[in-house]
């Protein structure tokens, strides 16, 4: 939906259609969420149509990353939300006896949803779903710099349900910010660190939660006994699927000087086998989203210290698949994220190095550690931070419902997926059922000299 006046009557709408209590029913949300499913099946076509024309993506990608997951999540929500959904009963302490006590996840209300352009798709379901299942209504607002895709989402949402229960407003910062002046009950939002603090600041005057799934430069550490030929192979897999612009793509590489050589050699050999001798021939290779952020790729490319890649085309916003070497801390492609497909690629003496280099730095939202040395590993995983760690793969974290997908300091706050991502939209609601066949004296005025018994307590 194109909004042109202001947004309060469509949260005010949806604002209604909750406290109606509709939404709130374990039936109502199996069926809504089924109702999903079944409208990303049926627009399949149209959903690979878009993402190809807004980011150049091949038919195995788009079903890869954006649209299976997004079923997947459904079928797990499916299977588990009655039991998710379910009171819990937690023990009681002494002085509440006798009593029972209960968690009750209660839904929250109406939530705003912000998602961003690189996977336009799958980034603006997941945490739908989640605000389905705990019983939410949604504004979602995708990216206006994946139109195709985000004119695709709201026609699909419009068919499948009614404007008070769940819709898409469309549009640039101007009507996000408009968005921003209603009160929600929740903000979700995945985006880039700069636009994460202002979202932050605009939910403060209203005290409403959010969750914010941001970026950051995830490192990747080849470890002294990593083989080179496997590493290489899921580094360049990790670092060009989408053309580079993926959040928890591995944004640079570290590793010991003596594997230098033969990890670039196989890197070479790597993009050749995946894209061909000229990746701009590729239907597999992906492209840059728009002139802007190709130009901006463009200017952290010093020519002296490309080993690999280095070409591309704006106007068909082609990048080739870049990697960089002899490059330097204090050099522009490390200053920030890079969110596109070039890999420099540093070197470091002790693990030790590496880790206080990492630490130097903002925490980062994925890390990547190549090694079977399990000394190794224990000192990376418990003298670093980021939002998840993947050993001896790239991107693969991703996968499993059973694990929250977020991040910490700079690359987020909050977390999602399967049971995560209900907990995000959920209250949990602490509730003690006491009992009126016993009242000792104790706690009542007057007190006189009952002190005494407070030792006795736990
Ligand atoms: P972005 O922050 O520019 O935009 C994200 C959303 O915010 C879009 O819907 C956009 O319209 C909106 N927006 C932009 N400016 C705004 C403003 N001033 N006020 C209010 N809303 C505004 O991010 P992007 O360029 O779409 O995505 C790239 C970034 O997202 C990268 O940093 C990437 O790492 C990060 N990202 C994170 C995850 C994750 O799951 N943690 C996933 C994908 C992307």
């Amino acid at each position: 939906m194109q909004v042109t006046q202001s947004t309060a009557p469509l949260v005010q709408a949806q604002r209604n259609y909750f406290q109606s209590g509709v939404t709130h029913a374990y039936g109502f949300r199996q069926t809504q969420l089924k109702a999903l499913g079944a409208a990303i099946q049926e627009q399949q076509g149209a959903i690979q149509q878009a993402l190809a024309q807004d980011l150049g993506k091949s038919v195995f990608e788009a079903v890869l990353t954006e649209t299976t997951n997004s079923i997947s999540e459904i079928n797990h929500t499916l299977k588990h939300l009655k039991a998710w959904m379910a009171p819990q009963r937690v023990r009681t302490s002494v002085v509440q006896f006798p009593a029972q006590g209960e968690i009750w996840s209660e839904p929250l209300g109406v939530v705003l949803n912000i998602s961003p352009w690189n996977y336009p798709f799958q980034l603006a379901m997941g945490p739908l779903i989640g605000a389905i299942a705990a019983g939410n209504c949604t504004i979602l607002k995708p990216s206006e710099l994946a139109p195709h895709t985000s004119g695709v989402i709201a026609e699909l949402i419009a068919k499948t349900f009614p404007p008070e229960y769940i819709t898409v407003v469309e549009g640039d910062k101007t009507i996000t910010q408009d968005l921003l002046k209603n009160r929600f009950d929740h903000i979700f939002f995945t985006g880039s660190t700069a636009i994460g603090r202002l979202i932050m600041a605009a939910a403060a005057p209203h005290l409403t939660p959010v969750t914010l799934e941001l970026g950051g430069k995830s490192p990747c550490i080849v470890g002294p006994d990593a083989p080179v030929e496997l590493t290489a192979r899921r580094i360049a897999w990790g670092k060009f699927i989408n053309g580079g612009q993926t959040c928890i793509a591995p944004d640079y590489v570290l590793v010991p000087p003596a594997l230098k050589a033969p990890l670039l050699g196989q890197l070479r050999h790597w993009i050749g086998e995946f894209y061909g001798k000229n990746p701009a021939d590729s239907p597999d290779y992906g492209r840059i989203i728009n002139e802007h952020h190709w130009q901006r790729l463009r200017d952290l490319v010093d020519p002296a210290q490309v080993v690999i890649g280095g070409d591309g085309d704006i106007e068909a916003r082609y990048f080739a698949p870049t990697v960089l070497d002899g490059v330097g801390w204090d050099d522009p492609v490390m200053e920030a994220e890079i969110f596109g497909p070039i890999l420099p690629i540093l070197t470091y003496g002790e693990m030790g190095e590496a880790i206080a280099a990492i630490n130097a730095r903002p925490k980062p939202l994925a890390l990547y550690l190549f090694t079977n040395d399990p000394n190794l590993q224990n000192q990376v995983l418990s003298q670093t931070s980021s939002g998840g760690v993947c050993i001896n793969d790239t991107i693969m974290q991703l996968g499993a419902p059973s694990m929250p997908f977020g991040g910490v300091g700079e690359s987020g706050m909050g977390a999602y997926h399967g049971k995560f991502s209900f907990d995000t939209f959920s209250h949990r609601k602490s509730v003690l059922k006491r009992k009126f066949w016993l009242d000792l004296d104790l706690r009542y005025p007057p007190y006189h000299d009952k002190l005494k018994w407070l030792k006795w307590l736990p």
